[in-house]
């Protein structure tokens, strides 16, 4: 059994992850400011002796004794990281600091949840690895894209200065139950949309692409990584089947059936015109690739939204 820190652990994945790590018979101590994440995604878990839930923000010092670290806190959402850009910031590069920091005075195993913004407006296609990326530094993005990219400089250099244990993860846009209903992210905003009757908003013209990965196929990648040995990463973690946001909204109207119209709004700036995770290390490395086809996954995060919208009423 081992005593696990996960950040950000009230979250979409993160609380997925907890739910996982416990079911492996691991004890989870699960941190969480609260911000975009809800005691709701882990309240099941409260009962569980091996389960311990902290009200805590990472960009302030933390001390605890644990063999491993998933450091998933951050805002997530570009409407909810543009919130407060700074504190964004903050959290990436200060909070990542104090975890490196736990990690190191533990000796323990830190994986760190980066994203693929570090790409920015990808020039190459699909993405790899070894592709450095096209990042505005100073646009509406950047305060998650750098923090995000800062935070992987940290991880490299506490594991070439220090020899710190560390695994780097860049997720590709991943959806399932528990995102948040305002998350304000493409696949909970299509589908509460749907859900409710109102109009889908198609940012753009809808050309723009993305690739969409189910969270249980994401879960089972992230602890993969973590249990590697001799691989430090950086790897994507993500779906490759890769698709228009207009295609996508069509989807959304044909498994809710909807009479939701589809309305046209401005794009905002420096958003992806593409996306599309090369898989071919996470495969060779981790033995890893996504499982679940898109239609049985949105239908399983339709069916959660529509319970939820129905406790509401
Ligand atoms: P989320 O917003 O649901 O979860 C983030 C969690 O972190 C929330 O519970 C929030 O309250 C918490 N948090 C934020 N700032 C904090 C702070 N300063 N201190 C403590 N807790 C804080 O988002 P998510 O989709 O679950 O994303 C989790 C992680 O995965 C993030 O680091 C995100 O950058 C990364 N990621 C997610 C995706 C995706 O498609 N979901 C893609 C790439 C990367
Ligand atoms: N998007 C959209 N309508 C929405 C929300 C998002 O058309 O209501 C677009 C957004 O402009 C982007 C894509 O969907 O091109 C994915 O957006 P999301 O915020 O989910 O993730 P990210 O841009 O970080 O990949």
């Amino acid at each position: 059994m081992e005593k696990i820190l996960v950040t950000g652990g009230a979250g979409f994945i993160g609380s997925h992850l907890c739910e996982k790590l416990l079911n492996e018979g691991n004890r989870v101590i699960c941190l969480d400011n609260f911000f975009t994440g809800s005691i709701e995604n882990v309240k099941h878990l409260i009962p569980n002796p091996n389960f311990e839930l902290v009200e805590h923000d990472i960009v302030d010092f933390y001390d605890v004794k644990v063999d491993r670290i998933y450091n998933f806190a951050c805002p997530a959402s570009p409407v909810h990281y543009q919130y407060d850009s700074v504190k964004t910031f903050k959290t990436s590069v200060l909070g990542i600091l104090n975890m490196l920091e736990l990690a190191r005075h533990n000796n323990a195993r830190i994986l760190q949840a980066s994203t693929s913004e570090v790409y920015g407006d990808p020039k190459v296609h699909p993405q790899v690895e070894t592709y450095w990326g096209n990042v505005n530094p100073n646009g509406i993005r950047s305060c998650y894209d750098e923090g995000k990219r800062a935070a992987e400089t940290l991880m490299c250099d506490y594991h070439r200065q220090y020899n710190t244990d560390i695994r780097i993860i860049r997720i590709f846009n991943t959806y399932g139950p528990k995102m948040a209903e305002n998350d304000g992210r493409v696949v909970s905003n299509f589908i509460v949309q749907a859900l409710k009757g109102e109009d889908i908003t198609i940012y753009g013209d809808g050309s723009q692409t993305r690739s969409f990965c189910y969270v249980d196929d994401l879960v089972d990648g992230i602890v993969r990584m973590m249990n590697c040995e001799g691989f430090n990463g950086p790897v994507n973690l993500g779906n490759n089947a890769e698709r228009p946001i207009s295609d996508f909204a069509n989807v959304i109207v044909e498994l809710t059936g909807t009479k939701s119209k589809i309305v046209y709004k401005p794009l905002p700036s420096d958003d992806p015109t593409q996306r599309r995770p090369d898989l071919t290390l996470a495969k060779e490395k981790l033995g890893w690739q996504p499982k679940t086809e898109l239609k049985e996954g949105i239908l399983k995060t339709i069916e959660y939204f529509r319970e939820r919208l129905s406790a509401v009423k």
